[in-house]
């Protein structure tokens, strides 16, 4: 089922906690809406599920407007992290319930309920564990009958809201895969709410990257990991340094030096330069390049971070380095940033207010 997303505002007592946010989901795709706490990922999600309206714009649901349909009428399943099993029922009655709850005319017989059950067991690799009560599951057994529960109505979108986020960092890893497996079996059209930028860019076909209400960018793990379009994703994205310059006539400059980075898209005046710490190439001398003292060097993993102090110690980056290269003992290293992207400061100034 593709969902549509047009033009939604939502107010809370006249606070917007989502502005003009549109958002084109493709039948089958597996989205992460992937932001920070309070950025307006649970009321988008709550929108589509029609657990609350707009204030504004519309949902539709393939080619029809549901914004004014009830949960019901939408047929969405959800999975939220504390979403409890029912405690008195069966992991199996607990699957089967939103069948049994069914209007008599739509609801299956009661042994075509079982079997469905059953089934929906075995899709979350719980077999044989339908006669157990919630309590004697671990965590990450109990979101998996949450998401057999969620399946069992053939839900027309699948809505999860960080649901494994009670769970320790190994089961999350494990859920993690073993979610994007059912997905590429089931096909549903699944919504994934997370602030763990890995389990997003593991996890989707397509991130959804929120701040303060607002979409920021839209794209493939790829997309916004090595082309992020605004100063909050290279931020909160990955690592990122950031540099004050200028753009004169589409050359970048930091103080008196050109640095051969040519942004003919930007306009004149002060600027950021945003790049990856592993987005760079290391140059011997410096005619065009940044060259910076060496503060200090760390290890990450199969790496070594070079922090480096720019014009004084008015400003640090960090690059990447191989951990044998050469320039790793050196004091002064010059280098270019390979992938980067200027952000001309008014507009952050504007973004900030
Ligand atoms: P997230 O899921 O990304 O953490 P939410 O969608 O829960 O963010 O919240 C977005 C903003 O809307 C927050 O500032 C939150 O306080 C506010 N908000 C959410 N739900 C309500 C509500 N029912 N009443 C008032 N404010 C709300
Ligand atoms: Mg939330």
């Amino acid at each position: 089922m593709d969902v549509s997303i047009r033009n939604v505002r939502k107010e809370f007592d006249r606070y917007p906690a989502l502005h003009n946010v549109s958002l084109d989901i493709r039948s089958g795709e597996l989205i992460a809406l992937l932001g920070p706490s309070g950025s307006g990922k649970t009321t988008l999600l709550r929108l589509i599920a029609g657990l609350e309206r707009p204030t504004m714009g519309a949902v539709h649901f393939g080619s029809e407007d549901a914004s004014h349909h009830s949960v019901q009428e939408r047929n969405v399943g959800f999975v939220f992290q504390h979403y409890a099993l029912f405690r008195h029922m069966t992991v199996a009655e607990n699957v089967g319930f939103g069948l049994k709850v069914r209007p008599a005319a739509t609801r299956p017989a009661t042994s075509e309920i079982r079997r469905r059950a059953d089934e929906l067991l075995d899709l979350v690799q719980l077999s044989g564990l339908g006669k157990r009560y919630p309590n004697q599951l671990s965590g990450g057994q109990r979101q998996r009958v949450a998401l057999a529960r969620a399946l069992a109505i053939e839900p027309r979108v699948l809505l999860l809201d960080e649901p494994f986020g009670a769970l320790d960092a190994q089961v999350r890893r494990e859920l993690r895969r073993w979610l994007r497996e059912i997905h590429d079996t089931t096909g549903h059209t699944t919504v994934f709410v997370t602030h763990d930028q890995e389990e997003a860019l593991e996890l989707a076909d397509r991130v959804v990257v929120m701040s303060q209400g607002r979409i920021e960018q839209v794209g493939s793990a790829d997309d916004v990991y090595d082309r992020p379009n605004s100063p909050f994703v290279y931020g909160f994205i990955g690592d990122s340094s950031a540099l004050p310059v200028h753009v004169e006539r589409g050359q970048v400059w930091l103080k008196d030096r050109a640095l051969g980075l040519s942004a003919p898209e930007a306009s004149d005046g002060e600027a950021m330069l945003y790049f990856r710490p592993h987005d760079v190439e290391l140059l011997d001398g410096c005619g065009g390049c940044i060259a910076g003292t060496v503060a200090a060097s760390r290890r990450v993993a199969g790496t070594r971070r070079v922090e480096l102090e720019i014009g004084g110690e008015q400003h640090r980056v960090e690059i990447e380095l191989p951990v044998d290269h050469p320039a790793a003992s050196k004091s002064r290293i010059a280098f270019r940033p390979k992938r980067w992207k200027v952000f001309s400061q008014p507009v952050e100034a504007a973004k900030a207010a």
